[in-house]
């Protein structure tokens, strides 16, 4: 690029979307039309890298970078500026989480290639001259391809069942024309305009007043934030689809996040009979091109309405009206990894900054939205009853020391007759147990050993049907092996403990006439295996649902007449923070899939502490005091959200290196500052999984107080710390999980 001599250069700030510990600066010309968010490429090292212009142009200051030391801006997309919203999202983000701005930035500038306009595509369009001779394929050429109309060779061949060639020689006697596909034709697939009046449902007198409350500031603009606490099965999609439409007829965009892109399939088809078309989509699942239209097209503001995962949320949004969280307490929304952040509390921010209307959604709320509600925080929308006939499912226990299931199986004579019943009616069940695979534990009979991941401390899993035994930690497999690893004797192996795949052989014998089928994790992903068991589901081919975590999520099972929990006592024993709370959600929505549509449905816990406080209040039916009660433990010994948490990971492939280095980190804890609040340390410790992927991990633990500046300390504390190559430190502002 040519230099330009003397002063006749401005200085920029950029923002790259890269992990970059700072903005950089870069000279334009003096004059040159440049403002804050315009996305630009820039030279950075050797590489060019893609960033967003921060701050406002201005004249060079003698601390600035020298003048031959600066370089210019390469290249200035042409895409609408990146509106000062966006940036104050990263910005706030980043101070947040503890990440950098680029870090942030990269995470919203995820597709680079969509900042070019798209390489044209041709399409086939009809010319004046019709071709002396026409066969029958050609017939369906002119009768598919009318005049002003364009399409693509594959859905022309398609849709007119004839091959290229025959289009090929239409083109050379002259009677097609190939040419650019106007641009209108081609997003209208992916981004249709949803109609707000396409199908209205008839509210009931509660379901209309919770619209009435939700729309409430649609049209003023003003940020709101409402809880919408609605039993599964409510109307709680039917009424926050209404919000989405207000927020249409008044201009506006709407987002609906999701915690596992598994749920979107089925929310896709709900919105097309409400909307009478497609929302554009967001999730790993989508491929490279539809990722780059997607990204220019929110860029461009042309998507009217989204369904996302998580990082939906980290696009070039404008004008966004309502942002609906659904299943609000789902762990799903943390991002455990790179940039670590919850969406749930992240959409509120943007929420904020946007003034749109928030919703969080779930029949289970979190206990820091519950408390949130209690006191006014956000405004609490309720919806106590399931829509139509059908009431709240029977619950009940089995108590396993007292009807406990025949060796080597894991359902007790209980749960088998109750199954019976709700088969003989004609009824789908479901039993929930979350783990995935044959058995948790392998272990050798003639020697005990017990088979562990080579490169984490963690056991392996068989996984029968695919006869491998798998690390969950880091995702490595391989097969069963025919003798011992560690004494070579021949079939010994025995399996520990039931996973779905177990529970599934064990209905086999039971109720051989059933058909089974399970679900779980391990499928999604895998070219639409979750999909095609759902569809069977959904049209009655399936009798017995066998599922993991997967089931308790939004899934909507019309026929399902008794739902089952294996082992209610599962998540209870592991002492984090979250686990009464999460057990209790979990279950509750397993249980809540029961008997959705007319018939009242039922549903049973199999546990060996039948008397633990979290499964009577299940019992009981009563949420809203489980949820008081541990918020009044919670608030007494400060923890969230009551208090603040920050976890420190470090991790590093030398153990004594790592325990070094946390020593040292130990050493350095600030001395509490009554300017930053009270804070303590805990740690360092090993952690729960104290090494994956051969890397071995310690954790502290940093507890504050509410209105503490856990992140102003955390900065200090680390500014002193020389950390080493090799070691890795991860900040994670109110974790999630403590393994
Ligand atoms: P939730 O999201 O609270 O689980 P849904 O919105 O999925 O509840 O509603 C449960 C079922 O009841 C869905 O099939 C939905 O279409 C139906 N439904 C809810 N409200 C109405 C209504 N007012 N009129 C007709 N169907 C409704
Ligand atoms: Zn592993």
């Amino acid at each position: 690029m040519q230099r330009i001599e003397n002063d006749d250069i401005q200085i920029v700030a950029v923002c790259l979307a890269a992990l970059v510990p700072k903005l950089f600066h870069y000279a334009v010309p003096q004059g040159a039309a440049l403002a804050p968010g315009q996305f630009v490429l820039v030279p950075f090292g050797k590489k060019k890298l893609p960033g967003v212009i921060w701050e406002a142009p201005r004249p060079w200051q003698e601390n600035d970078p020298p003048k031959d030391k600066l370089k210019f801006i390469e290249q200035i997309y042409d895409l609408p500026p990146l509106s000062e919203e966006n940036r104050q999202f990263v910005d706030w983000v980043s101070s947040y989480v503890m990440s950098p701005q680029g870090a942030v930035l990269k995470l919203l500038l995820s597709v680079p290639d969509a900042l070019s306009p798209e390489k044209p595509v041709m399409g086939w369009q009809v010319s004046d001259k019709r071709p002396p001779r026409l066969t029958e394929a050609r017939r369906r050429v002119f009768a598919t391809l009318l005049p002003g109309m364009a399409m693509r060779t594959k859905t022309l061949t398609e849709a007119a069942s004839v091959s290229a060639a025959t289009l090929a020689s239409l083109e050379k006697e002259g009677a097609l024309i190939k040419a650019e596909m106007p641009p209108e034709l081609m997003e209208e697939t992916l981004f249709d305009v949803p109609d707000p009046a396409h199908s209205r449902v008839q509210f009931s007198d509660e379901q209309a007043e919770a619209v009435r409350q939700l729309t409430d500031k649609i049209d003023t603009r003003g940020f709101q934030c409402h809880l919408l606490d609605g039993v599964t099965g409510s109307g709680k999609t039917e009424v926050f689809f209404e919000v989405i439409a207000a927020a249409l007829t008044n201009g506006k965009s709407a987002i609906v996040l999701l915690p596992e892109i598994a749920l979107t399939e089925q929310l896709l088809a709900r919105f097309v009979e409400r909307f009478g078309c497609r929302p554009a989509l967001w999730h790993s699942g989508l491929t490279p091109s539809e990722r780059r239209r997607t990204w220019r097209a929110v860029a461009e503001g042309k998507v009217k309405v989204m369904v996302a995962a998580r990082s939906g949320l980290f696009l070039p949004w404008q004008n966004l009206g309502v942002i609906v969280v659904d299943e609000e307490h789902d762990p799903g929304f943390k991002q455990e990894e790179g940039v670590i952040y919850n969406a749930r509390d992240m959409a509120v921010v943007r929420g904020r900054l946007a003034d749109a209307t928030v919703i969080l959604s779930s029949a289970t709320p979190s206990l820091e939205s519950y408390v949130n509600a209690r006191d006014e925080r956000y405004h609490l929308v309720k919806l106590p009853s399931r829509h139509g006939a059908a009431g709240m499912p029977d619950l009940s226990m089995i108590d396993m020391r007292l009807d406990p299931p025949a060796r080597g199986q894991w359902l007790s004579p209980a749960m088998v007759s109750a199954m019976q019943d709700a088969l003989d009616l004609g009824q789908q069940t479901l039993l929930f147990l979350n783990r995935r695979g044959y058995a948790p534990l392998t272990l050798c009979r003639n020697c005990g050993h017990r088979y562990a991941c080579s490169d984490c401390d963690a056991w392996l899993v068989e996984h029968r049907r695919k006869n491998l035994m798998a690390c969950h930690q880091c995702g490595s497999v391989r097969n069963v092996p025919d003798t011992c690893e560690e004494c070579g004797e021949a079939d010994c192996l025995t399996a520990c403990g039931p996973g779905v795949e177990r529970v599934l052989e064990e209905v086999g014998h039971v109720f051989p006439d059933k058909k089974a089928a399970v679900l779980s994790s391990d499928m999604v992903g895998q070219s639409g295996e979750l999909q095609s068991q759902l569809n069977l589901i959904q049209s009655g081919e399936i009798d017995i649902i066998i599922g993991t975590q997967i089931i308790a999520k939004g899934h909507h099972f019309p026929a399902l007449g008794f739902a089952g929990v294996v082992d209610a006592d599962l998540g209870l024993g592991n002492g984090d923070l979250r686990a009464a709370e999460r057990t209790y959600q979990t279950l509750l929505q397993v249980s809540g899939r029961a008997g959705r549509e007319s018939a009242k449905g039922t549903a049973m816990l199999q546990s060996y502490m039948p008397d633990h406080p979290v499964l009577q209040a299940l019992i009981a039916g009563e949420r809203d005091i489980f949820l008081e009660r541990e918020a009044e433990m919670r608030a007494q010994s400060s923890m969230p959200p009551f208090g603040r948490l920050a976890g420190l990971v470090l991790s590093g492939p030398d153990l004594a290196a790592l325990n070094q280095f946390s020593r040292d980190l130990a050493a350095l804890i600030p001395a509490s500052e009554p300017a930053l609040g009270e804070v303590r340390v805990l740690g360092p410790a090993p952690a729960p999984i104290a090494r994956i992927r051969n890397r071995y991990r310690m954790r502290f633990l940093v507890k504050a107080g509410k209105q503490a500046k856990i992140q102003r300390f955390i900065a200090h504390w680390l500014a002193k710390a020389k950390i080493p190559s090799q070691i890795r430190v991860a900040i994670d502002i109110d974790p999630y999980s403590f393994f």
